[in-house]
């Protein structure tokens, strides 16, 4: 009997999930599509950005697979869809056959068209955003032998709140190894909302208001960027003098699906059927989908999991079940040792906040590695990495005392 074809694009928190779980089932012949050729953990990516190891963050996909043949590993950018052929074609003109496709592409940057972001923001998306942001950190202070006026992230979400939590402590430490005198710096986070936040409950918000506070942080409300230039960012209607804008504001959901005439909901994200199924045998997954909790890791990681347990079931010819969103639990830590927690009426902040943390990455390793390897991951959490020459020769010295 021929094997039941499954194409998966998008080697993320989804796709790599329901790859490796149907990998298991030699009744599938399974390529998995990507764009990147590593998995990319982004919840530790801003602790990459400041100063942490880049393979805490980043894991070849070929190393999920090294004692795993049932999966075809193929990189490629996914541009269109053929539906009656059932094929996709990348950038570079491949053509991939299905008989199942499995679309979990991720969210893209969203400028919102503010003149000036797109090409002069620092981004923490990817392991190329984060160097380019870390480059330029230590550049400045190479170049002036002082820290920038003002460094300014915008969006005070998860994304912004962690990077602000960490980069105080960081900028410390590299002043220190660049021979800056220790001077005050100022970080700035800046949200159009009237709150830190949104969709989390209001003493949350507050908890880590005060923990990002304390940390010397500036916070700005109700404040919209209306454009970028080389020195400054504009903020209603007045001037920030600053050589270091973060962008962590606005996501949109992948071109792709509107490109390829999808239907969507009105939020921007895929409508699907209780099987995540969007038209016959196309399935959408993680944060392209238009379910509860879309947005978050746990989601994606669920519906990967959903999914293949789904194709198993229909291959059983048994019913395919219909999908339950679980709500996840939101951890966000704010610089070393502080983590705050939520999951329903539970609220957890500092210490034990940061112990659940760093278990909770044990435990999403593991959702993809058997446990040594999962733990050997998660120490990397602990290694640092600096490629600045001053930097290596400051640390080289320092050891050497
Ligand atoms: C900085 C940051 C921090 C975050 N922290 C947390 C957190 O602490 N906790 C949490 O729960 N969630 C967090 N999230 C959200 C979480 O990472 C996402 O919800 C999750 O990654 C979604 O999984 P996914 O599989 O849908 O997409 P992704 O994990 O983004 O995977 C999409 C994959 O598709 C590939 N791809 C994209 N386009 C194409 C194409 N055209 N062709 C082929 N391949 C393509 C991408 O390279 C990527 O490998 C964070 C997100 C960011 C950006």
């Amino acid at each position: 009997m021929s094997k039941e074809k499954v194409l998966i694009v998008g080697g993320g928190f989804a796709g790599l999930k329901a790859a490796l779980l149907l990998s298991k089932d030699e009744r599938f012949d399974i390529t998995l599509l990507s764009n990147e050729i590593d998995f990319r953990y982004y919840p530790t990516l801003y602790h990459v950005a400041t100063g942490g190891s880049r393979a805490n963050a980043s894991i070849p996909l070929r190393s999920f697979f090294i004692q795993n043949n049932n999966v075809k590993l193929k990189q490629g950018e996914a541009i269109s869809l053929d539906r009656k052929a059932k094929t996709i074609t990348t950038q570079d003109d491949q053509i991939y056959e299905y008989d199942t496709l499995v679309l979990a592409l991720g969210v893209v940057t969203n400028y919102f068209n503010i003149p000036g972001l797109k090409e002069l923001a620092f981004g923490v998306k990817s392991i190329k955003d984060i160097e380019k942001l870390k480059n330029h950190l230590h550049q400045q202070l190479i170049d002036d032998h002082k820290p920038d006026l003002n460094y300014v992230i915008v969006g005070a979400g998860p994304t912004g709140i962690e990077l602000a939590g960490a980069l105080p402590d960081y900028l410390k430490h590299l002043m220190k190894l660049h021979g800056i005198e220790n001077r005050a710096i100022h970080i700035d986070l800046i949200e159009a909302g009237p709150r830190l936040l949104p969709r989390l409950p209001k003493d949350t918000a507050k908890a880590i208001k005060q923990r990002l506070q304390k940390k010397g942080i500036k916070i700005y409300l109700g404040q919209v960027v209306q454009g970028e230039t080389a020195n400054e960012l504009t903020v209603n209607g007045k001037p920030i003098q600053s050589h270091t804008v973060i962008w962590t504001a606005g996501t949109a959901n992948n071109p792709f699906f509107s490109q390829n005439g999808f239907v969507m909901s009105a939020n921007h994200k895929v409508a699907t059927d209780i099987f995540l199924q969007a038209e016959e045998n196309i399935f959408v997954l993680g944060d392209n989908a238009n379910t509860p909790y879309s947005g978050m890791a746990q989601t994606a990681v669920n519906d990967g999991e959903f999914l293949a347990n789904n194709l198993i079931r229909r291959k059983d010819n048994k019913i395919m079940k219909s999908y339950v969103a679980k709500q996840p639990i939101t951890v966000i830590p704010v610089g070393e040792n502080w983590a705050a927690v939520v999951k329903g009426q539970i609220r957890i902040y500092g210490f034990l906040g940061w112990l659940l943390r760093q278990s909770a990455d044990a435990i999403a390793f593991h959702d993809y590695q058997p446990w040594i390897q999962a733990g050997r991951q998660w120490l990397t959490y602990y290694g640092s990495e600096e490629t600045c020459s001053v930097c290596l020769q400051s640390i080289g010295t320092l050891k050497t005392r």
